[in-house]
């Protein structure tokens, strides 16, 4: 089993196998590439190129695919897949990043959520496809993934998914079969700013283990951009979902954090608990509890 963290500025930390920055996240600002490490890159959720071409946003009969839009859970703004320019500019950064980084990790590579996208470019698409809807959608999904591959030739490629094992298809287009083809790992995004409920999230993994033909990582929220400690899951919470959700045999477990300095405080937070080290033994996630053991030699 493998560890990462997930972190939106460029500095890597000590006691992880992949340290992740997220070049360009959702807000659409794109930094500098790492070698050290690395790179994510969120597709078509930007806000920066929401706002800046309207045009862009892909829409549909329930309204547009913007966070003001209350008939759908949008945590960023999206815009329309099939728009040859969007595509471009997203590849390019990809292609770029792939010539430096160990490796590239890419989000929101898919539909904004069902009923998306209806704009005229799409249903003319659909229409010279010759495929029913959600057909079409799986495949303009799975097509783009084909073309981020090309760009990422020998390096492993990290495709997040949204925690929806169920209805991926019909929400994203996920066809989970045929991305499974381009994809090294696929990573579960488990943002939450608490886990009091663990059970949930092993519901969540143990689905998408049980049919994703490739390893499975899941990646747990410490502390994110605008967040303060106290406004974020305890690291007991975190220590327990990470065990519960290991048992279920996920490959690997990363975690979100603004900068460094938070995984570094959370890695010390995590040693100090050994209440809860030696309460969470025998629950079968052992190679979480090593992990612990290991950030405490590393930290001494
Ligand atoms: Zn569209």
């Amino acid at each position: 089993m493998k560890f990462g963290v997930f972190l939106y500025q460029p500095e890597p930390v000590e006691g992880v196998d992949y340290n992740f920055y997220r070049l360009k996240s959702e807000s659409g600002i794109v930094g500098k590439v790492n070698p050290e490490m690395y790179t994510n890159i969120a597709c078509f959720g930007d806000n920066y190129m929401a706002a800046k071409r309207p045009d862009w946003v892909s829409v549909s009969s329930w309204g547009p695919a913007l966070r003001t839009n209350k008939r759908y859970n949008l945590r960023w703004d999206v815009v329309c897949m099939t728009n040859p320019e969007a595509r471009e500019y997203n590849l390019k950064i990809i292609a770029d990043c792939a010539k430096v980084s160990p490796g590239i990790s890419i989000s929101s590579q898919h539909f904004a959520d069902q009923h998306f996208c209806t704009c005229p470019r799409c249903i003319e698409q659909q229409r010279k496809s010759g495929l029913k809807w959600l057909d079409w959608r799986a495949k303009t999904v799975t097509d783009f993934l084909a073309e981020v591959k090309e760009k990422v030739p020998g390096n492993p490629l990290f495709v997040n998914c949204l925690p929806d094992p169920l209805m991926g298809r019909e929400r994203f287009g996920y066809d989970f079969e045929a991305m499974a083809q381009y994809t090294d790992y696929f990573v579960i995004p488990m943002f939450s700013k608490a886990y009091p409920t663990p059970w949930y999230w092993e519901t969540i993994a143990r689905g998408y283990k049980s049919f994703l033909k490739k390893p499975v990582m899941v990646n747990f929220y410490v502390r994110g951009p605008n967040e303060t400690w106290d406004t974020v899951a305890p690291a007991d919470q975190i220590m327990t979902v990470a065990t519960r959700v290991a048992r279920q045999g996920v490959d690997g477990i990363i975690f979100l954090a603004e900068k460094a300095e938070y995984i570094r405080e959370f890695q010390k937070r995590c040693v100090a608990n050994k209440e809860k080290r030696e309460f969470l033994k025998g629950h079968n996630g052992d190679e979480v509890l090593e992990l612990f053991d290991r950030w405490e030699k590393m930290l001494k």
